[in-house]
């Protein structure tokens, strides 16, 4: 990687410290990553994606704003992209997945709220995240409590904190309430930029939302192959690079290795042997460089078919109909897709566990490793409903509370390979 340090000192981030997150991302990458035996070639380029995350990815977005494009950061999957690329703005994800700044977060929150959390706080305040740095606008939004709440203090620690209103069921009201806040988002992004969304921009920005969901359905479509032609944790990392990258180039990146794996699959090739077990692990979002329980799940002798969570198939299932004459009856046909999220702030939400019912059944899973973050209350009480659910359809389910420390690692390594056992064929 070039030296950026001049660069990551103009956005005011604590050089010494963000060295070291650095240091420990890399090492981590490494060890999760790169030892993995038998990877398609393709993936060489999230492998520099991943290398040039805080360097090379934070140029070009410095370069758009010095172009006059707006910067919008985002914390959750709500938040309509198709929105941000109609002012030609680069949306980013900011959720962060490490450990990193929790005595600074603490002062903030309360010690039992969720890593997640914690985590953004940590790195706002550690200055150690060149994505809030580069953010001329962030998005928050009202969905858990601890999000909703919060937000209240993180606005004092950022700049310019937006928060949209979001509803917690689905009902028509629910459906009006999500088109005015879009509408209102839509407004305030125009005002920001002095660009106005036009039918032509705005179907611009859904079709390449759209190419890049398309091709993350491709992928999620080749891993249900009896042989599992890319590993769970190389399928989670797409996923994850999914809110960072240029999506065009991402898009196109995706789609090469699919091109790969529809070789492998044709020649017999997988990442594991025949019959090792599958598990869909569902629940939580798992940001960078969150690869703690996937990583153990890989090494207990079976792969990861499918995600169900916002860095996975919640987040990216489902496309936007561009087939719309105004710019109203396009944010209805947006507010269509987002209404389906069936995020656990909802209730009730019957439609995740169809969804997860779906996913056991395409990807041909053996069994569901749920995660849900400690402190998180919808996917804690949600997975109780699940457990009982799945289980009496015949669905084996491990329930996993964790949170982003390393200290349960052995632990939750003795468990998962229990499950495994269990649900060996
Ligand atoms: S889990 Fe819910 S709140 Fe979190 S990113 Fe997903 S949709 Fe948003
Ligand atoms: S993990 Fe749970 S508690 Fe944490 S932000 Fe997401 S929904 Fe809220």
């Amino acid at each position: 990687m070039a030296d950026y340090h001049e660069m990551w000192a103009g956005l005011g981030l604590d050089l010494k410290t963000h060295d070291m997150l650095l240091e420990i991302v890399g090492k981590g990458y490494t060890d999760v990553f790169l030892s993995q035996k038998n990877r398609p070639k393709g993936m060489e380029y999230f492998d520099f994606v991943m290398s040039e995350v805080h360097g090379l990815r934070i140029k070009e977005i410095l370069d758009a704003k010095a172009e006059g494009r707006k910067v919008i950061g985002t914390y959750c999957v709500f938040v309509p992209e198709e929105l941000v690329l109609a002012i030609d703005g680069v949306c980013i994800g900011l959720c962060a997945g490490a450990e990193f700044g929790f005595e600074e977060a603490e002062k903030f929150l309360p010690r039992n709220t969720c890593s997640l959390i914690k985590s953004a706080f940590g790195f706002k305040l550690g200055k150690v995240c060149p994505y809030v740095e580069s953010a001329d606008m962030i998005v928050g939004e009202n969905t858990c409590d601890g999000k909703k709440k919060a937000y209240e203090s993180f606005k004092d620690i950022v700049n310019d904190l937006y928060v949209m209103d979001l509803p917690q069921m689905k009902s028509p009201e629910g459906r009006s309430l999500l088109k005015a806040e879009y509408k209102k988002f839509a407004q305030r992004l125009e005002e920001m930029s002095g660009k106005k969304i036009t039918v032509e921009s705005l179907k611009k920005g859904i079709e390449i939302a759209n190419n890049k969901r398309k091709a993350i359905h491709r992928l999620s479509a080749l891993r249900a192959a009896e042989l599992s032609p890319i590993s769970g944790l190389d399928g989670l990392l797409a996923n994850q690079i999914f809110f960072y990258d240029d999506p065009i180039r991402f898009t196109n990146s995706v789609n090469a290795v699919c091109d790969e794996l529809e070789v492998r699959i044709k020649e017999g090739v997988g990442v594991f042997p025949k019959d090792t077990p599958r598990v869909l692990i569902s629940g939580c979002p798992m940001a960078v460089p969150n690869w703690k329980l996937p990583f153990i799940i890989e090494n207990s002798n079976a792969v990861i078919v499918g995600e169900e969570m916002c860095t996975g198939e919640r987040g990216t299932q489902n496309l936007v109909n561009t087939n719309a004459n105004s710019v109203d009856e396009l944010i209805d046909n947006i507010v269509d897709r987002y209404f389906q999220i069936d995020c656990a702030v909802f209730t009730p939400n019957p439609g995740r566990l169809e969804h997860i019912k779906e996913m056991v059944k395409k990807y041909k899973a053996d069994g569901v490793i749920h995660y849900g973050l400690q402190f998180c209350q919808p996917y804690q009480m949600e997975s109780k409903i699940l457990e009982k659910e799945l289980e009496t359809a015949g669905i084996p389910v491990l329930l996993i509370e964790t949170d982003y420390s390393q200290e349960d690692a052995g632990q939750i390594k003795t468990r998962v390979d229990a499950f495994v056992e269990r649900i060996q064929k």
